[in-house]
């Protein structure tokens, strides 16, 4: 395996950061989770977009054009000979002083990871998802904006922490006014009556990639999809429940806080936008 680290490609064995890299002091820097399916490099120009806005918004300079990091990207993948891969595209701060500062850190590093995918096995897609609701809150946007894609996961990994130890693998965070957000790592949507509900991003949720991919598809398959806040009780009610990620793809939501969804299997629209959206991730892509 060979890694990027700014302009250089690198032994997976040889690749390191010092420990002087504000993203590993403060979690200063962003990133990007994306996947390769047969060869294609799944929407790269949008999670490059969603990568450069992240910085920009916390005054980060890539230093590269996207069009550089586009190639860099595409040229990792064909060097580890992976057709089925996630990419890690990390951009942090760089090395500084131990303050925090950003302006102390004059060399920001860029690294590219391709590795093998871990999926949920398909029997998971086949069942559903049991989740909980946790008491972590998603940011609201005065604080660290979840539209940016941050090195900061903590309260994500407080998610996953809290759904653990509740005995069940992923969880749905609600914003501090208690309208539902997001999973841990996921986009979630609720589909009542034939249409389909996914929280606008204002109530704290990041612009997924995957829920743009799962909206497109509605608007070309004839459902409704709306951007509306919803609480647990719609959620409790709802017919179906999914989540949507690069890493989830799209996945069926059967339990939520020991409520069965709608007949506890995942429903049809569900079952048929994961069918799609596996059609969808072949062709739609970066060669
Ligand atoms: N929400 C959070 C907090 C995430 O980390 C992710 C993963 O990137 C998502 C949602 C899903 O976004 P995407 O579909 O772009 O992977």
């Amino acid at each position: 395996r060979w890694v990027y680290m700014n302009g250089k490609y690198v032994k997976k064995s040889e690749a390191t950061v010092s420990i002087f890299d504000h993203g590993f002091l403060y979690g200063d820097g962003v990133f990007e989770g994306i996947r390769v399916y047969d060869g294609n490099v799944f929407r790269l120009r949008e999670h490059l977009e969603r990568l450069y806005e992240s910085a920009r918004s916390i005054l980060l300079e890539i230093p590269y054009s996207i069009e550089e990091l586009e190639e860099a990207v595409v040229k990792s993948v064909r060097k580890n000979r992976l057709t089925n891969a996630y990419i890690r595209l990390v951009v942090s701060r760089g090395v500084g002083e131990l303050c925090l500062d950003p302006t102390k850190c004059s060399d920001p590093r860029v690294i590219i990871i391709v590795d093998q995918v871990k999926l949920f096995p398909q029997e998971m897609y086949d069942k559903g998802l049991e989740i909980v609701t946790v008491p972590t809150r998603r940011n609201v946007p005065d604080a660290l904006n979840p539209k940016i894609k941050s090195l900061n996961y903590l309260n994500n990994i407080l998610v996953k922490i809290e759904a653990n130890r509740a005995g069940v693998g992923e969880a749905l965070m609600l914003n501090s006014d208690g309208y539902v957000a997001e999973g841990s790592g996921d986009n979630v949507f609720i589909v009542k009556r034939g249409t389909l509900y996914t929280p606008p991003g204002y109530v704290g949720a990041l612009d997924g990639i995957t829920r743009r991919a799962i909206m497109d598809l509605c608007d070309r398959l004839g459902y409704e999809v709306k951007e509306q806040p919803f609480t647990r009780h719609d959620v409790f009610v709802a017919d179906e429940c999914f989540l949507t990620g690069t890493a989830a793809e799209v996945i069926a939501v059967v339990n939520v806080d020991g409520r069965p969804i709608g007949d506890a299997k995942p429903g049809p629209i569900t079952r048929r936008l994961l069918e799609e959206f596996r059609k969808l991730v072949k062709v739609d892509g970066v060669q």
